[in-house]
């Protein structure tokens, strides 16, 4: 009986800690202001040594600049990839140190996901990060603290044209071009998430490029979407 209460309150503190935190992220940001035709795009997982310097490319040849939500150890094993994606006038915000899920980490581990990133992602990319996005979107309720030491703002997204399950290329250029609006924050994958994400995200990107420039928008960073 006790232990049967004693779970108890360990899932319900639990429950609490990690899914009580989800009622706080309506008042995190979710897109910019809409009071100019801009857009940004947002890349989360990588840096790969791959597929980012091919985004990278995608980028200049449209002149448009977005943010990059780099998982810190990967960027300490890509260093001069993440100093290309600064050098190029792009975002580099944070997607915490290991990409595993806040959700079952404590107050110390979520403060450790925070700090090593920032600290990492702050030396290669010759500036602090001021934006983070939690991996798998999952948050408890020590992140907020940790955020706001760290001076970075939670940043979710406002349209995000693939999730978990695989979607065709062609599909989510159409949902990006679809719900697109001044302000939008767009939530792409440069790097591993869902199987072969990357690959669809090339076959995507320059139609979905094309059509935002076509209608107007102009592709910037989150920062800049922001100030
Ligand atoms: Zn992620």
């Amino acid at each position: 009986m006790l232990l049967a209460r004693l779970a108890l309150g360990v899932a319900g503190a639990w429950v609490a800690y990690a899914w009580g935190a989800h009622l706080l992220t309506p008042a995190c940001i979710w897109r910019g202001p809409g009071t100019r035709r801009r857009i940004a795009l947002t890349f989360d997982d990588g840096p790969d040594r791959d597929f980012t310097p091919r985004v990278l490319e995608l980028l200049a040849q449209q002149h448009a600049r977005a943010s990059f939500f780099l998982v810190g150890e990967r960027a300490a094993r890509a260093p001069e990839t993440v100093r290309r994606i600064a050098g190029e006038g792009h975002e580099v915000a944070s997607h915490a140190w290991s990409h595993r899920s806040l959700w079952f980490r404590g107050p110390q581990a979520t403060e450790r996901e925070v700090a090593r990133a920032h600290e990492v992602l702050a030396e290669l990319a010759g500036r602090e990060p001021r934006h983070f996005r939690p991996p798998w979107g999952m948050v408890n309720v020590a992140l907020f603290g940790a955020l706001r030491r760290h001076g970075e703002r939670l940043v979710f997204w406002s349209i995000q044209p693939e999730g978990l399950r695989p979607v065709a290329a062609e599909r989510q250029v159409r949902h990006v071009l679809d719900r697109a609006q001044p302000g939008a924050i767009v939530n792409l994958h440069d790097a591993e998430g869902t199987p072969a994400a990357p690959e669809r995200l090339l076959a995507a990107l320059p139609a979905m490029l094309d059509g935002l420039t076509g209608a107007g928008y102009e592709l910037t960073t989150v920062a800049e979407l922001l100030d």
